[in-house]
C-alpha cells in the first residue's frame, strides 16, 4: 500500500478549475483598472461572494481539508488571476485565521460571519499587528490594553501600520501588549467590533504593488471593547501571563529552561500561528509566478527576431526552463509544508518558512525574467508581467521578511540563538 501521493484529488481539481474560471474570466480583465486606481476592487469582491468565492464557509471548507492543500491550491489560483485583487479577496482570512487561531467557539461564532459580510452586503477584516517601531521585531508592540475590571472592558491606545484592509474593515483583530515587560508573551488580540468610536484609519499608503489592496495605518485611541472581545478569554490570558512570570523569573535566576523561553508548551503560540499560516502565503507568491512565466513563455513563442522565435535561442529557453522548475519547487515546499500543517507534524527544520521564502523568492525573480524575455513590451502597461514584477515585490516583505525567514530556519535547524 502506498501513502504517498501527490495528486490533490477530484475535489481540490474541481476547486481549482471552478477558481480559475473566475480569476481568469472576472479578475484578469479587472486587473490593470484596479491596480490604476489604487482602490479596493469592492464589486470584484461582490462578483466573488455571489459566487461563494468570498464566504467563510468557502475558505472553512478549504483550511479544514485533511490533505492540506485545499488552501494552497485556492490561493495560487486567484493570485495567478491578479495579486491585488487576491489580496482584497482574501485578506480577510488574516483575521479570520487570527479568530479561529486564538478565539473560543463563540467568538469564532460571532466574529467569523461579521468579518464577510453577505454576498448583497459584503465586509471585510483587517489584522492590526505592526506598528511603526515593530515591524519584523514582534516583541516591541507599544499598543496598550488596559483592562477596566469595573466596566469588564479593555481599552486600547496606539497606532497600528501597514494593516491590509486598516479602517475599511467591518471588524479590526488588534494585537497589543497587556504587559510590556513580558515582550511577545505579554500580548493578546483583541476583536474590535464594527462602528466603535476612537478606531480610525490613518495615513492610506500609496505602493509599488499589489495597489488594488487597501493598505493603512489604524489610530486606536481609547478604543473601549467589552471584555468578551479578548480572544481566547481572559481565564486563559491570565494563566498564560502566570506562567510567562515564572519564566522570566526563573531566567532572572539563572535557570537555563525559563531563559530559553519555551517551558512546558515548547514553543511561542504567535509563532507557531505565522508559521502555519507561512505556506499560504508562498503560495501566493507561485500564482503570479505562474502567471508571469505563462506570458513569458507564450511571447517568447511568438516574438520573432533575426527571422526566428526568439526561445530558438538558448539563452531564453533555459531561463524559462529555470522559470518553471523553480516554480515547481516552490509548489512542493508549499505543500510539503501545508500537508505537515494539517496532519499536525511539526515544523522541525521550520518548513513553513522556507516554503515562504523560496516561493516569495521565486516570485521576485521569475516576473523579473519574464519582463526581461518580453523585451521593451515588459517594460509597458500594454503587458501584465511589469504589474505581476510590482506585485512579487510584497513577498519578500510582509508575512515575515526574507531574512527573518532565514533566522527561523537558521535557528530552528540550529537550535542556536542566531541574531
Ligand atoms: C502591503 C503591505 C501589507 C501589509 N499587511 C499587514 C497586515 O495586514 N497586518 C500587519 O500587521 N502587518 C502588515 N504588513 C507589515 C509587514 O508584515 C511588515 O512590513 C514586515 O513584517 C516588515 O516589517 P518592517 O516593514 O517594519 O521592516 P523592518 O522590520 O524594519 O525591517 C527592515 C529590514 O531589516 C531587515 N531585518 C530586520 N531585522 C532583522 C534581523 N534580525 N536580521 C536580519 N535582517 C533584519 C528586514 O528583513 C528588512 O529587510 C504589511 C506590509 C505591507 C508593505
Amino acid at each position: 500500500m502506498s501513502t504517498f501521493s501527490l495528486d490533490p484529488g477530484p475535489d481540490q481539481i474541481a476547486v481549482r478549475d471552478w477558481l480559475h474560471g473566475f480569476a481568469a474570466d472576472v479578475m484578469r480583465p479587472a486587473a490593470a483598472e484596479w491596480d490604476e486606481r489604487e482602490e479596493t476592487p469592492w464589486p470584484v469582491i461582490q462578483e466573488a461572494a455571489k459566487l461563494g468565492i468570498y464566504s467563510l464557509d468557502f475558505y472553512a471548507q478549504q483550511y479544514f481539508d485533511p490533505s492540506g492543500v485545499g488552501i494552497p491550491i485556492a490561493m495560487e489560483e486567484l493570485f495567478w488571476g491578479d495579486a491585488g485583487i487576491g489580496l482584497s479577496i482574501v485578506g480577510t482570512t488574516l483575521a479570520a485565521v487570527a479568530v479561529l487561531a486564538n478565539g473560543t467557539e463563540e467568538q469564532i461564532g460571532t466574529w467569523a460571519p461579521q468579518m464577510f459580510g453577505t454576498p448583497d452586503d459584503v465586509k471585510v477584516a483587517a489584522f492590526c499587528s505592526s506598528e511603526p517601531d515593530a515591524g519584523s521585531d514582534v516583541s516591541a508592540l507599544r499598543t496598550r490594553a488596559v483592562y477596566d475590571e469595573a466596566k469588564d472592558e479593555w481599552v486600547l491606545n496606539g497606532t497600528k501600520t501597514w494593516a491590509t484592509n486598516g479602517g475599511i474593515a467591518a471588524v479590526h483583530v488588534v494585537v497589543a501588549t497587556v504587559d510590556p515587560a513580558l515582550g511577545a508573551r505579554g500580548q493578546a488580540s483583541f476583536v474590535v467590533p464594527p462602528g466603535t468610536p476612537g478606531l480610525s484609519q490613518g495615513q492610506k499608503f500609496k505602493k509599488h504593488g499589489i495597489r488594488a489592496s487597501h493598505t493603512a495605518e489604524v489610530v486606536l485611541d481609547g478604543v473601549r471593547v467589552p471584555g468578551h472581545c479578548l480572544l481566547g478569554g481572559k481565564e486563559k490570558l491570565d494563566e498564560r501571563l502566570a506562567r510567562a512570570r515564572e519564566r522570566a523569573a526563573a531566567a532572572a535566576n539563572g535557570d537555563a529552561k525559563g531563559a530559553s523561553g519555551k517551558g512546558a508548551s515548547g514553543k511561542n503560540a504567535a509563532m507557531a500561528t505565522f508559521e502555519a499560516s507561512r505556506p499560504a502565503v508562498g503560495a501566493q507568491a507561485i500564482g503570479i509566478a505562474r502567471a508571469a512565466y505563462e506570458v513569458a513563455l507564450d511571447y517568447a513563442r511568438t516574438r520573432v527576431q533575426f527571422g526566428r522565435p526568439i526561445i530558438d535561442n538558448q539563452g531564453v529557453a533555459f531561463t524559462l526552463a529555470d522559470m518553471k522548475t523553480r516554480i515547481d519547487a516552490s509548489r512542493l515546499l508549499v505543500w510539503r509544508a501545508s500537508w505537515m500543517a494539517a496532519n499536525q507534524q511539526p515544523f522541525t527544520s521550520a518548513e513553513g518558512s522556507m516554503s515562504k521564502l523560496y516561493a516569495g523568492e521565486t516570485a521576485k525573480w521569475v516576473t523579473a525574467q519574464a519582463m526581461q524575455i518580453l523585451g521593451g513590451n515588459g517594460f509597458t502597461r500594454e503587458y501584465p508581467v511589469e504589474r505581476m514584477h510590482r506585485d512579487s515585490a510584497i513577498y519578500s516583505i510582509f508575512e515575515g521578511t526574507s531574512e527573518i525567514q532565514r533566522l527561523v530556519i537558521a535557528r530552528t535547524i540550529s537550535g542556536m540563538p542566531i541574531r
